[in-house]
Formats: structure tokens, sequence, C-alpha cells
């Protein structure tokens, strides 16, 4: 086990009394004790992230040597890669594969692909607003910024934030989720050896609903990047307003994926499988609701069920392992309650539903992969995030009603559109209530593309150039140019 998963404050790595059971879902065993902040921690982090921006060296270093740094994290992120990938298999029970070659290396890509190109993006724009007067547009940081993110991609969501909060100046508190701190606080330590000053990164761990409101109110933080259910997010833009708060909200989804009669079936069916079985479902861009066109809806279905049948769940840590578990009991508890609920309001479970009967699984959050059928368009099921491994499957007729049923839920997160008429499925894209539109393909996720959603989704950016300045503030600053030096404003007073 363990034992040291202590706090980074202040360039100091610190061990608190109170202490939290880290477990992993694959078998209920604990697997690290890790130290949790009180409000004490979440002052000292305040105090250290403040005094860093307002007084230390970070800010003020060129920009070549805050590109060193932040291409130096990105290297000890390679460098500890396999350690890092093992930790999050066991944290999250992400199977083993997809912490392996997705989540480490594409945390690591981030901080590469900011490094790169953060230089461009902070370029100052110069205007000529008069015959006597020049304008500059001047990107500064914003200041201290508070990183605040979930369990289902704990490292990637804090290296997203991260590499574009320090690369734009910005000093930082990250707080990742009490569930899976342990990936957060190697990259402290992996931050500490790439020589950032004392306070530039501060990462504490705790839970949301203690330390939440003292961190997001207080008047030391300028902003608020937030990543998580859309329920904590409205409690968080409560907190924010007090101070008023520049925020980036990135909150769930209830996605939907439209097939139409022309796809090849089987790279449909595939696709689609993963779209919502990746990760047990627990993605905020998981295609929960499958619409799909009426002449091959029966064949489609047939075929999804087949194969989600099919798919190996197992212990995280096995590389045959295609699905793991959720991430607690808590979580599977509140699966089974909306697959009960569905079921009361007309639903057919014709997949899965239930909890494997593996012995070499029992102790650990399985269930099995779940397909629903009837479900009302006016059903929770249908409207709400489950955030697990069920999907409902619907029909539709025309690209009207696949857009309509698309659009009838309150987020506006993500959506697919697998048809092989490009130009239907770039009208339809742009009639989409969501911020992320995949044609003919799932999942992808672009350091050059911005990522957020619309709606309850929240709003903001992450990724891209768009993503990056999200991080930084803008400043005009007029230059008089005129001829004898006398600004137009001072014949007003006739001087
Ligand atoms: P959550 O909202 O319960 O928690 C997210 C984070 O907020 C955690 O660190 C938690 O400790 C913290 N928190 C909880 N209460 C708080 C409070 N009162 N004040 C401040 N912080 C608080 O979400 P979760 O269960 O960890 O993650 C799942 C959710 O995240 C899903 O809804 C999913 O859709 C969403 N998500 C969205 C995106 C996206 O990019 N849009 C990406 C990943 C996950």
């Amino acid at each position: 086990m363990n034992s040291k998963c202590p706090l980074y404050i202040n360039g100091q790595f610190i061990e608190t009394a109170e202490k939290q059971n880290i477990i992993n879902p694959s078998t209920g065993k604990v697997i690290a004790e890790a130290s949790l902040a009180s409000d004490k921690e979440v002052d000292l982090a305040l105090a250290s992230a403040r005094e860093a921006f307002d007084r230390g060296p970070w800010p003020q270093f060129s920009l070549i040597e805050r590109k060193n740094f932040i291409f130096r994290i990105a290297q000890g992120i390679l460098d500890n890669a396999g350690m890092l990938a093992e930790l999050e298999m066991q944290n999250t029970g992400k199977p083993i594969k997809e912490t392996t070659f997705m989540d480490i290396p594409s945390c690591a890509k981030t901080f590469e692909f900011i490094a790169n190109n953060f230089i461009d993006y902070l370029s100052q724009e110069e205007v000529n607003v008069s015959s006597d007067a020049k304008g500059k547009i001047i990107r500064e940081p914003m200041g201290v910024v508070v990183l605040i993110v979930p369990w289902n991609y704990p490292l990637l969501m804090a290296c997203w934030k991260m590499a574009s909060a320090l690369a734009a100046g910005n000093t930082v508190i990250l707080k990742p989720s009490s569930l899976t701190p342990l990936s957060a606080l190697e990259l402290a330590k992996i931050i500490h050896a790439a020589g950032l000053p004392p306070g530039v990164v501060n990462v504490i761990n705790g839970s949301g609903v203690k330390i939440g409101q003292a961190l997001c109110e207080d008047k030391r933080a300028d902003m608020i990047s937030f990543t998580g259910s859309s329920e904590i997010g409205k409690q968080i833009l409560t907190y924010a307003s007090k101070n008023v708060k520049k925020m980036i909200m990135e909150l769930g989804g209830k996605s939907a994926s439209l097939i139409f009669n022309d796809v090849d079936l089987d790279v449909a069916v595939n696709s689609s499988l993963t779209s919502i079985f990746l990760n047990q479902g627990q993605m905020c861009t998981a295609m929960s609701r499958i619409f799909v066109q009426e002449a091959i809806y029966d064949s489609f279905l047939d075929s999804f069920v087949q194969k989600a049948k099919r798919i190996k769940l197992g212990l995280a840590d096995n590389p045959e392992t295609q699905m793991g578990p959720l991430i607690s009991d808590a979580q599977r508890k509140k699966v089974i309650a909306y697959i009960d609920k569905a079921k009361a309001e007309g639903a057919k479970v014709i997949c899965g539903g239930k909890i494997p009967e593996n012995p070499e699984l029992k102790n650990g959050y399985f269930f099995e992969p779940t397909v629903l059928v009837d479900v009302g368009v006016h059903s929770h099921i249908f409207k709400e995030e489950v955030f697990g491994p069920v999907v409902l499957i619907h029909k539709f007729s025309g690209s009207d009603e696949a857009a309509s049923l698309a659009n009838s839920v309150d987020f506006g997160l993500a959506a697919c559109i697998w048809s092989q008429d490009l130009y239907l499925a770039q009208e339809l894209a742009g009639n989409l209530n969501a911020g992320t539109v995949w044609i003919n393909t799932y999942g992808a996720f672009y350091n050059e593309l911005p990522y957020g959603g619309f709606k309850q989704s929240g709003f903001g950016k992450e990724l891209g150039r768009q993503g990056f300045l999200e991080y930084s503030r803008v400043k005009s600053v007029i230059i008089d140019q005129s001829a004898e030096n006398k600004p137009l404003v001072n014949y007003w007073y006739g001087f």
C-alpha cells in the first residue's frame, strides 16, 4: 500500500491528520491512504498561489523559460508513464490498456502541444484605432486559478487545465476528486522535480462538500475551471458569484448518436459500442442515446446487443479486459436506481441490467453493459445523465426528427452522426445543440480543437487556441499618437 499521499502546497509535501482510504474499484480493497485537506490547507494553498503569482517569478519568466518548464513536465509524465498508468488503473478501475495507451500519453501530449504553441497564441495585437491613437490588445494571465476535476479521467482533466493555465502564466490550485487523487498527487512530484517555483502549483485532495465552498468563494482566487456534474457546477456558480470570478464549466451530458440507413452497419455498431461502453460508460461524452433510422433499426439493434453481450468484463489489471468496474458502490447503486426507474416508466432491458455473476468480480463494482428499448421521450432516463454502461436505443424516420430528438434534453455536450451523405451530415451538425459533433467517428479529442458544451453542459472551452485563451484576460492599451501630443479629450476643458 502506498501510504505516502501528501498534499503539495508551496513546494512542500504535507501530510495531514485526516486521511481517506483510497479503494481499488476492481477489488474493493484499500490501496492507499491519502491526506485530506481541511479549511486550513485551503487557506495555505490560496495564500501560496497568491504569493507566487503576485511576487513570485513565474508570471515574470520569459515565454521561453515557461516553455522549458512545460516541456519538462511533459517529459516527467513520459518518464513515469508506466507507473502513472498502473496507478490510474488501480484507482479508477479503467482497463490497463486504456490508461497505458490513452490517458497517460494524452496527458504528456497536451503539455507538449501547449509548450509548442502557446507563444503564438499569446502574440500581441496592435490596432490603428484612429490617426491620433494606436491600440494594443494585451493578453495577461488571470492570476490564481482553481482547477477542480472529476474522477472519470482524473489525470487527463487535470493536465488539460494545468497545461494551459501554467503556460499562460497563472499559478494554480488543483483539487482532484477525493475518490481518485493518486495520479494528481504523483503529478505534484513530477512538477516539483521539474523545478517550478514554490506555490506555482498546489495540489490539495479533499472532499468537495467540505472544502469546495471555501476554495471557490475566496477573493484570492481569480478564476475557477471546473469539470464535473451539472448539479455541482450549479453550486459552484453560486459560490463564485460572491466575488465574481471568471469560470470555465465543463459539465454533464446526455449525448445522442444519429445513425442513418446508408451506414456501414458493422462500423456503426462497433463504434457505437465504444461510444457508450468505453470507461464503463463513465464519460461525459458517452453516447447514451442512440437513434437509428427505421430501415436498419432491427438489424442494428440485433447486432449491437449480440456484441454488447460479448464484451469482456474483468479486473482492470488484466490486459484482456474490455470493461472494468464502476468507480464505486454508490455509483453502481445510482445506475441500478436509474434502470429500476426506467423499467417502472415502461422501458425494457434487452441486454445486461445486472451485476455480473462471475465470482472473480464479486468484490468489485462491476455492472453489465445494458441496453434499453421502449424508452419514453419524457422518462427520466431519456433526459438525465446516468454515468454508467447504460444506453437506450430508439428509432427515427428523418433527419428533422433525429435533430429534434437529439436536442430535446437540457444538455448540449456532444453528438455523433453516422451517414455516408456528408452533405446531410454537415448540415445536420449545424442544427445540433452540441459543442462537439463527430461525423462517422467517435471520441477523438485533438489538442488543436476547442472542447466544451452548450446549455447545461456548461460554457467555456478546454484545448485548442480558444481553450488556452480562457486562462488569460485581455487588456486594451491606448497610446496617443497625435502630432502635438495633445490628446483630443483635453480640448473638452479648453486647456
Ligand atoms: P462531481 O460534480 O460530483 O465532482 C467533480 C469535482 O467537484 C470533484 O473534485 C468533487 O470533489 C468536487 N466537488 C464536489 N462538490 C463540490 C462543491 N460543493 N464545491 C466544490 N467542488 C465540489 O462529478 P464526478 O462525479 O466527480 O464526475 C462525474 C461528472 O463529471 C459527470 O456529470 C460527467 O459528465 C462530468 N464530466 C464532464 C466532463 C466535461 O468535459 N464536460 C468531463 C468529465 C466529466
